[in-house]
């Protein structure tokens, strides 16, 4: 089957279909190992905002993970350690609190915690592409409101490479159950970043052709998980059952 075929033009990625899901969350927890917390003592409440993990993320990953009943992959620690959603030799792999570290402490947390993640979500579609499967693979995100003083104008931004035919299907598809279902938010493409930009879904595209592999990012606005608990838990709820619904059909 050619990528311009490989998904179908109705709502039906439905349990016959051969394309496997995967939920991961590079971004998930807030935690540093006891060995780097001195690292961190000059960091006040950092860890607790944006900047230390993607508030929200997580609980979607979880639920996403379950009402698919997709296999779950998430990050253990801060993204301020070691970023698990960067490609070891990025620039920002490393975060002011660790760019510092000699160059052996950098390999062993590159090897401790990014390269392992990494390896096992790639370990993951291969098997699945090995054994005649194709995988689409759910990365989960949010997003800070604003940004250097700069208002972002989403409620949810799925991330994606135009050139691959299966991610722009799938996202567009995506984008059209959600605007169905939940008239009320505002979505956009490659928002508040490009796809293409570095990430674990491009590194695993470098890998995997488009026949085989789809990866979209969902990027959330944080917004909801910092607003009233009431709107947050009807919020999870709308966006798992759209995707679900999206993914799987009525
Ligand atoms: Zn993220």
């Amino acid at each position: 089957m050619n990528s311009a075929d490989a998904w179908p033009t109705e709502n039906r990625l439905n349990k016959t279909d051969p394309w496997e899901i995967i939920v991961t969350c590079e971004h998930a927890a807030n935690r540093i190992p006891k060995r780097y917390r001195q690292l961190f003592a000059s960091a006040g409440n950092m860890l607790e905002t944006h900047r230390g993990y993607d508030i929200g993320a997580a609980e979607l990953a979880r639920r996403l993970s379950k009402v698919l009943a997709a296999p779950l992959f998430m990050g253990g620690y801060s993204r301020l350690l070691v970023d698990l959603n960067r490609h070891s030799r990025h620039r920002n792999v490393f975060s002011r609190f660790t760019a510092g570290l000699e160059a052996n402490e950098k390999q062993r947390l590159l090897k401790t915690y990014h390269a392992p993640y990494r390896q096992s979500v790639e370990d993951k579609v291969q098997h699945e592409i090995e054994n005649g499967g194709r995988v689409l693979h759910l990365s989960v995100h949010s997003f800070t409101p604003v940004l250097k003083g700069v208002v972002r104008s989403a409620d949810i931004g799925f991330l994606y490479d135009p050139k691959r035919t299966s991610e722009k299907y799938v996202s567009r598809h995506l984008i059209k159950t959600f605007q169905n279902n939940l008239n009320n938010l505002r979505y956009r493409c490659n928002y508040p970043y490009q796809g293409v930009s570095d990430s674990l879904t491009a590194s695993l595209r470098k890998k995997f052709s488009d026949d085989c592999y789809a990866g979209i990012e969902f990027e959330i606005n944080q917004h909801f998980p910092m607003g009233q608990p009431d709107e947050w838990k009807s919020f999870k709820t709308c966006f798992i059952q759209t995707v679900r619904l999206a993914l799987t059909g009525p």
